[in-house]
């Protein structure tokens, strides 16, 4: 099983009506086990694009993405992967949308079943197995896609602005149980935001992106301890870390130096 993800010089050029157009600058990532890096940028600077190359769903344009060394450019199934748009099947139940990876990958069903079921139980969709995802709320259907990426069961998870359609009321009750499962599964999580508040409160590692063309222009370490509070995202050293990243997003000038915070 995966365990490490190291992106080397990737870049992505696409073409576009009959022009090569540079969506990514060569980047450089490392993804260590059992962290939670987020990456943020503004839109349309790549990060997107970024998680589908690590994905293997495109290929990169130069470079290599080494999966505890081997070369993985361009295949899947090394990855557990959310998309931005959640892709629940509008016809299917929750509880058959959860077990579709493990269906595809060959799973029995009443093995993907005795798997879900536990997991549905104990992470806020107890009951709601029969329901269709136009009858749940919107954080109800992230649930049901973030367990779905659960349940393919990969040590690394990339979730592409899961929360960013929610409410805040809804999008803080959605990041404290991210951070649950986080800790109760111990995966390694890559996760995109455009918020800078849930970059900093789920975050071990923050990467900032330039706009597009996008590149890192920073990294910085949240020393935050865990688990975390509602209340820790109004203390001092969150607001300067916060005005820290808003500096940086603003200016898209280059950080040298880490900022940390505990
Ligand atoms: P982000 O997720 O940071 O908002 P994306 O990765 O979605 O950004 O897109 C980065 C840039 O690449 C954008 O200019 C976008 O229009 C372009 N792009 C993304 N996918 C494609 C594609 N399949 N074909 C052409 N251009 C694309
Ligand atoms: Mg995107």
């Amino acid at each position: 099983m995966t365990t490490k993800i190291e992106i080397n010089g990737v870049s992505k050029w696409f073409r576009k009506a009959g022009q090569e157009v540079k969506a990514m600058e060569e980047t450089d990532l490392l993804i260590e086990e059992g962290r939670f890096v987020s990456i943020i940028g503004p839109s349309g600077c790549g990060k997107s694009t970024l998680f589908n190359i690590i994905a293997g769903l495109i290929p990169p344009s130069t470079g290599r993405i080494l999966a505890d060394g081997e070369d993985i450019a361009g295949k899947t199934g090394h990855v557990g992967y959310m998309l931005q748009k959640d892709m629940l099947l509008p016809w299917r139940t929750i509880l058959d949308n959860i077990i579709l990876g493990m269906e595809i990958r060959g799973v029995p069903r009443k093995e993907a079943v005795a798997r879900a079921q536990p997991l549905m139980d104990n992470y806020g969709l107890k009951g709601f197995g029969g329901h269709y995802p136009a009858e749940l709320s919107g954080g109800m259907r992230q649930r049901a896609a973030l367990l779905r990426t659960l349940l393919y069961d990969r040590d690394i998870i990339l979730l592409d602005e899961p929360f960013g359609a929610l409410d805040a009321q809804t999008r803080l009750t959605m990041q404290n149980w991210l951070l649950e499962i986080w800790s109760d599964f111990r995966k390694t999580v890559l996760f995109v935001t455009h918020d800078i508040d849930e970059a900093i409160y789920l975050s071990d590692d923050i990467y900032v992106f330039s706009g597009r063309p996008g590149r890192i222009i920073s990294r910085i370490s949240v020393n935050m301890a865990r688990p975390r509070h509602k209340e820790d995202t109004v203390s001092a050293s969150f607001m300067e870390l916060k005005h820290h990243l808003l500096d940086l997003l603003s200016s898209g000038s280059p950080a040298e130096e880490a900022a940390h915070i505990s």
